[in-house]
């Protein structure tokens, strides 16, 4: 049933895809048309206006794709020869283009090599191969949302052209439910609150895909860190430190120059060798390693350090914290005999899940990312290592009770992994952890350690990123805490207001107390009225404030106002500051 349903609703969005492209050419007749596929919640079309689209425009669209709506036009399919098409849409360019690769037998979704399909509703028609409803009529609720820059073909080369989005829904409720969820995700978007809540800047002078992270976005993110290397240290990790470039050569060793070019930084000279900045911290872990003589009594071997990595990413894919060039992975790499992998990863996982808890990230499931055996460029060739180490982690997905799906074509080229995908206050869904199996690099790279029995072995390695990338993740917590932070992780904590002038002074001793026992705290000295001020602390999402006035001074107490308005007059200082301490500590 629901796969019908799903089916309908996708010819449903498609042909509205259809209605908005009619739209447009009733408007703008000279436009030229791209393609207009359907994606989650709606569809697009890319045009090429002969004029840019002003801001109101789209609603004028919308209109008049309600007004076409309203006729009843049904969609007729007709198929016709490679020679009618081009006819048909010889002002076209770009189905034009796609009409040369029908005839090459490129393009499936609309005709078979001679033959090219085409849909007719009213005066516009297009090439496609459906499905569709059977009439406009059949066309639920809708909306354009936005339009965007898109390169045709997603290829930088070629032009820019103009998207319009459109969502579109069975009915009315649907549809309003999702534009409120819209909005909810656009007042959490961790680029505007990065902004108004003076977290991280991007400087064109400095780069794109480059963010800068201001006093406060440090805070977070030194939190984090901080967080992670005391569960780490609990568990037996040992930190390290290595540089941000390596020799080229290595990479060329490992693969990774083979397998991950695409995203790699080109390589640069240094005295005549080549050299890159690191895509990846592996191979700077596997060199520690190696550098003395390993027995079995040293396994498991864990390493960890948050290491910087550069990769290149396309321009129109940045995205604030989400989509960087210069990502953090809080990177670790376990060497272990094979006996010894279901602990580790069961250790893994328990780090990962105490995270999620401080995080407040409560549901999360996981995905058994696997190698596509038919795709043998982008994976190491060795099937039954790969059927070996998907089998170990799915026993181990399986005993340690997490739920998941499977997922070929999504694992690393050096082994299968198991990626955390948590759910956030939207119930969107984020990549965050990941746990991966490598039963080949150990041997690649003559990795070994003297077993019991004297003999000489190669160690298998998990390969951890506990969040996976540091910026993402601010940016992921940026938007499920709306950024008002649990108090661990608030870049201020507490906020006083002295109600006059007057209690400046006893402000500074309060002050004074808090600061010598860790807690980040400021003083608003202006001479603004108290509601003000208040009001200025709430919008910077603090979670506490303390508010002193003449009896507060007199009674050598404080009150208490917390972001959310609940306020609490007349606490010592000393059981205001035990509270805040143990919710720290508890990361509640
Ligand atoms: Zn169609
Ligand atoms: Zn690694």
């Amino acid at each position: 049933m629901k796969k019908q349903e799903d089916k309908n609703l996708f010819a449903m969005r498609h042909s509205t895809a259809h209605l908005l492209a009619y739209a447009v050419q009733k408007l703008y007749p000279t436009t030229k048309f791209a393609i207009g596929p359907v994606i989650e919640n709606g569809f697009y079309y890319d045009f090429e206006f002969e004029e840019s689209l002003k801001g109101e425009e789209i609603k004028k669209i919308e209109k008049e794709m309600k007004k076409l709506k309203n006729k009843d036009v049904s969609f007729e399919q007709s198929w016709i020869s490679i020679e009618e098409a081009k006819k048909l849409f010889k002002n076209q360019p770009y189905k034009l283009e796609i009409i040369e690769e029908i005839k090459k037998g490129e393009r499936e979704d609309f005709g078979q090599k001679d033959k090219v399909s085409i849909y007719k509703c009213g005066e516009f028609v297009d090439l496609c191969k459906g499905p569709h409803v059977k009439s406009f009529r059949e066309i639920g609720e809708f909306k354009l949302i936005k339009t965007a820059g898109a390169y045709w073909k997603g290829d930088e080369k070629n032009k820019m052209l103009t998207r319009i989005y459109g969502v579109a829904f069975k009915t009315k409720d649907e549809l309003k439910e999702y534009l409120n969820f819209l909005e909810e995700a656009k007042l959490r978007d961790h680029r505007k609150l990065g902004k108004e809540l003076d977290l991280f800047i991007i400087n064109p002078s400095i780069g794109k895909g480059l963010p800068l992270l201001t006093p406060k976005g440090a805070v977070i993110r030194n939190e984090i860190l901080k967080y992670e290397e005391k569960i780490e240290r609990e568990a037996g990790f040992m930190p390290v430190w290595t540089p941000h470039i390596a020799s080229v050569e290595i990479y060329k060793q490992t693969g990774h120059f083979q397998h991950y070019s695409d995203v790699m930084y080109a390589p640069f000279g240094i005295d005549g060798e080549d050299y890159v900045l690191k895509p990846m911290n592996c191979p700077h872990h596997y060199m520690i390693y190696k550098s003395r003589p390993r027995s079995y009594k040293d396994l498991p071997f864990r390493l960890t350090e948050p290491g910087t990595c550069y990769r290149y990413e396309k321009t129109g894919e940045l995205s604030g914290l989400l989509r960087v060039r210069a990502l953090t992975i809080d990177d670790s790499h376990i060497l272990m005999t094979e006996n010894q992998i279901e602990d580790e990863f069961k250790l893994c996982i328990g780090l990962i899940r105490k995270m999620f808890k401080a995080f407040q990230l409560n549901d999360y499931y996981v995905r058994l990312s696997l190698a596509d055996p038919s795709d043998a460029v982008k994976y190491i060739a060795d099937d039954a290592t790969w059927k070996k180490a998907g089998e170990i982690l799915e026993k181990i997905i399986k005993d340690n009770g997490l739920d998941y799906v499977k997922a070929k074509g999504e694992a690393s080229f050096y082994g299968p992994k198991i990626d955390f995908i948590v759910q956030d206050a939207l119930k969107r869904d984020w990549q965050m952890s990941t746990l991966q199996l490598d039963l080949f690099m150990a041997k690649r790279l003559n990795l070994t350690y003297v077993d019991k029995d004297g003999k000489t072995k190669h160690p298998v390695i998990l390969h951890r990123g506990l969040t996976g990338s540091i910026e993402r993740t601010m940016a992921i917590l940026i938007e499920h805490f709306k950024g008002a932070f649990p108090v661990w992780l608030a870049p201020v904590q507490i906020k006083i207001i002295p109600i006059g002038e007057d209690q400046l002074e006893y402000a500074n001793k309060v002050y004074q107390q808090l600061f010598s026992q860790g807690f980040r705290i400021e003083v608003d000295k202006e001479s603004e009225t108290m509601q003000k001020k208040i009001r200025k602390a709430q919008k910077e999402k603090v979670p506490y404030m303390i508010i002193l006035g003449k009896q507060e001074e007199k009674d050598k107490t404080v009150s208490i106002r917390t972001r959310d308005g609940k306020q609490e007059n007349g606490i010592s200082l000393e059981k205001f500051a035990e509270r805040v301490r143990k919710q720290v500590e508890e990361k509640n």
